[in-house]
């Protein structure tokens, strides 16, 4: 990019611009997936609204690769690439909340533990991810599944208004009364309509939690998958955990001889009293005995950061995901042979129930198209030396072959890799044509395509 762009991006923008040979530069340019490693021309710390429409512009207008960057954790790592113009939202993070409306007024770079902890305060939460590092803005836009999606619906379910910088460069305000073909898109369109400067949130009253991690024998896992998925379809909505797969941290809780081994773990998340809590996990030691278990009353940010530690940023990613609408014997049959061979702690294998108040809307109301599904299975690749990417690619791979044709057709966006694309229209499912003419009405040259990107 020659040095008239970025002297013209410097003087139109109030952050700092970062491009090759500046100190820092080897440090911005990096995202939380450390697989990623790509060389932008500039990346430009957004704090205003303006700031961003100045970068589209100049994209826009010079044919340059556009990158937008949140809470930088997509495993393809959308939120960078050779040559181009990286958005970097992190500096629009404040988080202001109004408990009289029960609303947050959210940064498009904010991660999910400032805002938790903003709204914690209040006694107050939404639906957010189960890591707090991650970016508020590409969780939401891909949809949102989280311990609170059976209880309050998906983090887009929540949104109640956003400002939009599109690809002309204009301010947009969408809602359901203002541009709201535009707002349609964004609640499961995964980043390809513009970016968005701020959301509003809806908040419920959400302080402390009972819930913790159990982890079972693997002997006894087709038994505590069976139960759970017998247990899910009926279950009060204030039950938001999940099952899966997890190599025993070493962590006080976890006994000695046991750590690094990998085991069925059921993570729960409570949000009824404390009395009933305990009852409903209850339920799970009369399927099978825990190995180990850490599980109580909470502070619900508290419970959203426990698994921070092992999912830092730097690792390499690779994951696959598939939706499903129940837990046949032979989809429990497969995820038992391929889910004990997690290769490292730091890679997991989630089976998200979204169903609940996920399946409150009908396919149609928002962007997101698989209320259908009772499950968001997650296969997760993270390990930290780059020495073994074949192997643990590998075993991402052998997985998914499994379980795909047990699966419903598509995967959550915002857990698919980069060589997903192809699968597209599969994970937008249901509303992938709407997509397209939304795509072509405010993006028809597709300036937003670092992205599952959906064809104009
Ligand atoms: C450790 C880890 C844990 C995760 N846990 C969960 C989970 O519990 N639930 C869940 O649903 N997902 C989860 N995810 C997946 C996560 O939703 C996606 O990786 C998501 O893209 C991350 O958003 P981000 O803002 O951090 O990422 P980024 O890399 O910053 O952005 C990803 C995409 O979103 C777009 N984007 C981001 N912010 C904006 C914005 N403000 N406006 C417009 N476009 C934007 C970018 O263009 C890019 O295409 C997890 C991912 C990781 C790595």
């Amino acid at each position: 990019m020659d040095t008239q762009t970025i002297q013209a991006l410097r003087g139109s923008v109030t952050g700092p611009i970062v491009t090759p040979g500046d100190p820092g530069y080897d440090e911005a340019r990096k995202v939380y997936n450390y697989m990623i490693d790509r060389h932008p021309a500039a990346v430009v710390s957004c704090r205003t609204a303006d700031d961003v429409a100045a970068v589209v512009r100049q994209a826009a207008q010079t044919g340059t690769e556009l990158a937008v960057r949140g809470g930088a954790h997509s495993v393809p790592g959308f939120g960078t690439a050779d040559d181009a113009l990286v958005v970097d939202l992190s500096g629009l993070s404040s988080v202001t909340v109004d408990s009289s409306s029960r609303t947050a007024r959210v940064g498009g770079g904010a991660t999910w533990g400032a805002f938790n902890d903003a709204t914690g305060a209040f006694g107050l939460a939404t639906t957010g991810g189960i890591i707090s590092t991650t970016g508020v803005g590409g969780l939401t836009l891909g949809g949102g599944i989280g311990y609170l999606s059976r209880a309050y619906g998906l983090s887009c379910d929540n949104l109640l208004a956003a400002q939009v910088v599109t690809a002309d460069g204009l301010k947009l305000t969408t809602s359901e009364a203002e541009n709201p073909d535009l707002f349609w898109g964004l609640r499961g369109g995964g980043g390809n309509f513009g970016v968005v400067t701020e959301f509003t949130f809806r908040l419920h009253p959400v302080a402390q939690v009972y819930g913790g991690p159990m982890f079972f024998e693997l002997s006894d896992g087709e038994a505590v998958l069976s139960y759970f998925n017998e247990f899910i379809q009926t279950a009060p909505r204030e039950y938001g955990g999940f099952p899966g797969f997890q190599i025993a941290p070493p962590l006080p809780f976890v006994p000695e001889d046991r750590v690094g081994e990998p085991f069925i773990v059921v993570v729960s998340c409570w949000t009824g009293s404390e009395a009933d809590g305990e009852q409903i996990l209850q339920r799970f030691r009369d399927v099978a005995n825990p190995v180990a278990e850490l599980v109580g009353p909470m502070p619900y940010p508290a419970l959203n950061s426990a698994f921070d530690g092992l999912v830092p940023r730097g690792l390499q990613h690779y994951w696959k995901a598939a939706y499903a609408g129940d837990l046949s014997k032979d989809l429990i049959r497969a995820h038992m042979e391929h889910g004990p061979k997690v290769p490292v702690v730091n890679s997991t294998v989630h089976l998200y129930p979204i169903n609940g108040a996920c399946h409150d809307l009908a396919a149609d109301e928002t962007a997101f198209g698989h209320r259908d599904a009772t499950y968001a299975m997650v296969i997760a690749g993270m390990w930290p030396d780059p020495v073994d990417n074949d192997a643990n690619t590998q075993w991402v791979r052998d997985y998914y072959s499994a379980i795909a044709p047990l699966s419903q057709p598509g995967g959550y966006v915002n857990f698919a890799s980069s060589d997903d694309q192809s699968k597209v229209a599969a994970n937008y499912g249901a509303n992938y044509a709407r997509l397209q003419e939304v795509k072509r009405r405010y993006d028809p040259d597709n300036l937003f395509h670092l992205n599952q990107n959906i064809q104009p």
